[in-house]
């Protein structure tokens, strides 16, 4: 169990991204994330991730304090992020810490499989689409087996159908295996379509203003009057949220 207690995060520079944030993410459930540009939604996920610490609270996983980056989490940025001058499945195997190559290359092989890239090992990232490139993500992401999946706007640079094509894809893996999954986004649907619980943030600073249980069957319908209601339901939570930021800030 992924487990934020009372996390706060305020940067060098004085902003307070974060306060007082409680979160318990179950086993192989998903958690979306919801809120506007700076509420901060990646500061969470690089606290979970290893990568930043809070100033305040802890975040473990399965008992076990996080303190820097971990194998069992992976995070997948907004942008690939790939390195221009390493191949597609160098960029998969460059985190891995696999000594036997011949089992290293077993496991890219296999993450490359998983998001439907095996004849792209070769490649240059230049050489990719934008959807590919992301996906090349997704597999570096997968190839160290994480237990947590962090997901930071994933698909927002992409266009609409590939991003939907994408969703589809990221419900498939996360069936295989069932790993935790942790999905920041600003796109209601996207977070509806994939998630088990939608906590929607306020800013200034950060907090989780309402959580929402999707109970939904999978694979979601996102034309059911039922998807329409969860999606009517979050978006009065986040004008609520902005509203009263306003009231408050006047
Ligand atoms: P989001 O991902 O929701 O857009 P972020 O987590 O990126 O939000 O940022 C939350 C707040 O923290 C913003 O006000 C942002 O300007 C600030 N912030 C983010 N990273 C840093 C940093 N490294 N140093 C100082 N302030 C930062
Ligand atoms: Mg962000």
């Amino acid at each position: 169990m992924l487990q934020v207690n009372t996390i706060g995060k305020i940067y060098q520079n004085g902003t307070h991204a974060l306060a007082d944030i409680t979160l318990q993410v179950e086993d192989g459930e998903i958690l979306g994330i919801i809120g506007g540009s700076g509420c901060g939604k990646s500061t969470i996920l690089r606290l979970i991730s290893g990568l930043d610490r809070a100033t305040q609270g802890t975040i473990s996983v399965d008992g076990v304090t996080i303190v820097e980056p971990h194998p069992y989490i992976g995070l997948v940025f907004q942008e690939p992020r790939l390195l221009p001058w390493l191949s597609v499945s160098d960029n998969i195997g460059f985190g891995l810490n696999e000594p036997d190559n011949v089992l290293k290359k077993q496991r890219i092989d296999e993450a490359l499989e998983k998001v439907g890239l095996s004849r792209y090992g070769t490649r240059w990232p230049k050489e990719l689409s934008g959807g590919q490139a992301q996906r090349v993500a997704l597999a570096r992401a997968l190839v160290t087996r994480p237990r947590v999946l962090l997901l930071d706007e994933p698909f927002s640079a992409l266009d609409a159908f590939t991003r939907a094509e994408l969703q589809e894809h990221v419900l498939d893996l996360w069936n295989e295996s069932r790993p935790t999954l942790v999905l920041v986004t600003h796109d209601i649907e996207e977070a509806l379509f994939l998630a088990d619980r939608v906590a929607v943030m306020r800013p200034h600073p950060g907090r989780i203003a309402e959580t929402f249980d999707i109970a939904l069957p999978r694979r979601r319908d996102r034309t059911s009057p039922e998807f329409e209601e969860a999606k009517r339901n979050i978006l009065r939570s986040l004008n609520t949220t902005l509203t009263s930021h306003k009231i408050a800030a006047q």
